[in-house]
C-alpha cells in the first residue's frame, strides 16, 4: 500500500502562502510536498514570494510545467493548441490544463491530503478533486473537512454508524447534547449546516476526532494514517491573521497587493492588484488593468499582443481601445465612485474594493 502523501499548492497568493508558513511552524513533523503550477504568465512578484518561500520553507517548492516537453512555456504552447483561443470566465481551459492536470499527474495514484487555504471568513469550497485518492483539508477554517466528506458523516443513513463510533468522554459537560444532535435526523427544517454548525459550537475538536473514526471506515486517504494531527486544530483565520503571519514571518506580503496612489480630476484613489495568477487573467478587473498599464507596462504591451484574431481578455473591447487616455480616466473615476460607495469600515483592504472574493472563480490560481 501506498504511503499517504501530504501536499500544498502555492498559489503565489497570500492565503496559500500563510498556509504553508502556518503548517511548518505548527505541524513540523508533517512531512509536506509543495509545489505550485507555473504557467510561465505570473507576476515577478509572485516569483518572489515563491523563493521567499522556500527559504522560510528550507525546503524545494517543486514547479509543475503543465507542458513539459514543450520549448514553449505552458501558456503558450496550449493556447496554440486552441488555435489562440484565449480562455475566459466561461472557456477557463487554462485553470484545467496549467493547474488541474499537472497537479493530477504529481499525485498520480497515491493516496494524497491536499491542504487548501480557504480562509475562516470565506463561504467557498476550494479545488474539490473528482479522483478519489485526493482529500482536500482546510485548516484555517472552523471546519477542516471538506463538503463531500462532512456530508456523509451527516447523512441519516450514517446515523448509526456515527453514534456508534462516538465515544463520550466529557467534553465540557457537553456530552450528552453532542450525543443527542448526533442522534438527530436532518429535515427540511433542520439541515445538515445546522447539525454541522451545532456540532462545532458544542466541541470542534472532538467533532474532529468523530469525523477521523468515522473516515477509518471508508477509503479517503486520511483513513490509511494512524494519526492526525490536525484533529486537535480549532484555530479560525481570516484576513489578518494572513497579513501578520506573511509579515512577521519575514516572508512579506506579495508586492502586488501594495496600493499605489493616483489623482483625477483632483480626486484621489489608490489601486493595486488583488490576486496572483497570470499577468494578464481575464478575472482581473479594469482599475488592475489600469494598473498593469500604468506599473508594468511591458506586460501589458505582452498582454495586447496575445490578443489576435478578433480574441480579446475583456468582453467587447480591447485591449488597444482600453488604453486611450480617455478611457482610462473614464476607468479611474469610476472606480474611485465606487469606491466612496463603499460602506465606511466595511474592511481596511483595498484588496476587498477591488476583488469580491466569493466569486473568486479560480481557487487553483488565487488562494
Ligand atoms: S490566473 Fe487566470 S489566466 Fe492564469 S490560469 Fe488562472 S484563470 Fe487562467
Amino acid at each position: 500500500m501506498n504511503k499517504v502523501r501530504h501536499v500544498l499548492g502555492i498559489s503565489g497568493g497570500k492565503d496559500s502562502a500563510a498556509l504553508a508558513i502556518y503548517m511548518k511552524d505548527n505541524y513540523p513533523h508533517l512531512d509536506i510536498e509543495y509545489y505550485t503550477s507555473d504557467t510561465g504568465k505570473e507576476l515577478d512578484e509572485t516569483y518572489a514570494l515563491i523563493n521567499n518561500l522556500e527559504v522560510y520553507l528550507g525546503k524545494k517548492i517543486l514547479r509543475l510545467a503543465a507542458a513539459e516537453n514543450s520549448p514553449e512555456v505552458s501558456f503558450d504552447h496550449f493556447l496554440k493548441m486552441y488555435g489562440g483561443y484565449l480562455p475566459a470566465s466561461n472557456a477557463r481551459w487554462c485553470t484545467k490544463k496549467l493547474k488541474l492536470d499537472p497537479f493530477e499527474k504529481f499525485v498520480g495514484d497515491d493516496p494524497v491530503v491536499s491542504y487548501v487555504g480557504i480562509r475562516g471568513d470565506e463561504n467557498r469550497e476550494g479545488y474539490i478533486s473528482k479522483k478519489t485518492n485526493i482529500q482536500s483539508i482546510f485548516p484555517f477554517r472552523r471546519n477542516i473537512w471538506s463538503e463531500d466528506v462532512t456530508s456523509k458523516i451527516l447523512s441519516n443513513t450514517n446515523i448509526d454508524t456515527v453514534v456508534g463510533l462516538f465515544n463520550p468522554v466529557s467534553i465540557n459537560g457537553k456530552t450528552e447534547l453532542f450525543g443527542e444532535v448526533l442522534k438527530t435526523p436532518v429535515t427540511p427544517f433542520y439541515n445538515q449546516l445546522q447539525k454541522l454548525n451545532q456540532l462545532l459550537d458544542l466541541n470542534v475538536k472532538e467533532f474532529n476526532r468523530l469525523m477521523f473514526s468515522f473516515i477509518k471506515t471508508t477509503n479517503y486517504p486520511l483513513s490509511k494514517e494512524e494519526v492526525f494531527p490536525l484533529l486537535e486544530n480549532d484555530e479560525v483565520l481570516i484576513k489578518d491573521d494572513i497579513f501578520k503571519i506573511l509579515e512577521t514571518s519575514g516572508v512579506g506580503v506579495p508586492g502586488y497587493y501594495k496600493e499605489i496612489g493616483f489623482e483625477v480630476n483632483g480626486k484621489k484613489g489608490a489601486y493595486a492588484r488583488s490576486r496572483s495568477g497570470c499577468f494578464f487573467c481575464f478575472y482581473q478587473q479594469k482599475i488592475e488593468w489600469v494598473w498593469l498599464y500604468e506599473q508594468h507596462q511591458d506586460l501589458f504591451m505582452k498582454a495586447m499582443e496575445y490578443e489576435k484574431d478578433g480574441y480579446t481578455w475583456m468582453q467587447e473591447e480591447s485591449l488597444a481601445d482600453f488604453i486611450k487616455p480617455e478611457r482610462i480616466l473614464q476607468v479611474k473615476e469610476e472606480y474611485i465612485k465606487r469606491s466612496e460607495r463603499k460602506p465606511k469600515n466595511q474592511s481596511p483592504y483595498l484588496l476587498d474594493i477591488l476583488s469580491d472574493e466569493d466569486d473568486i472563480g479560480c481557487a487553483s490560481c488565487f488562494i
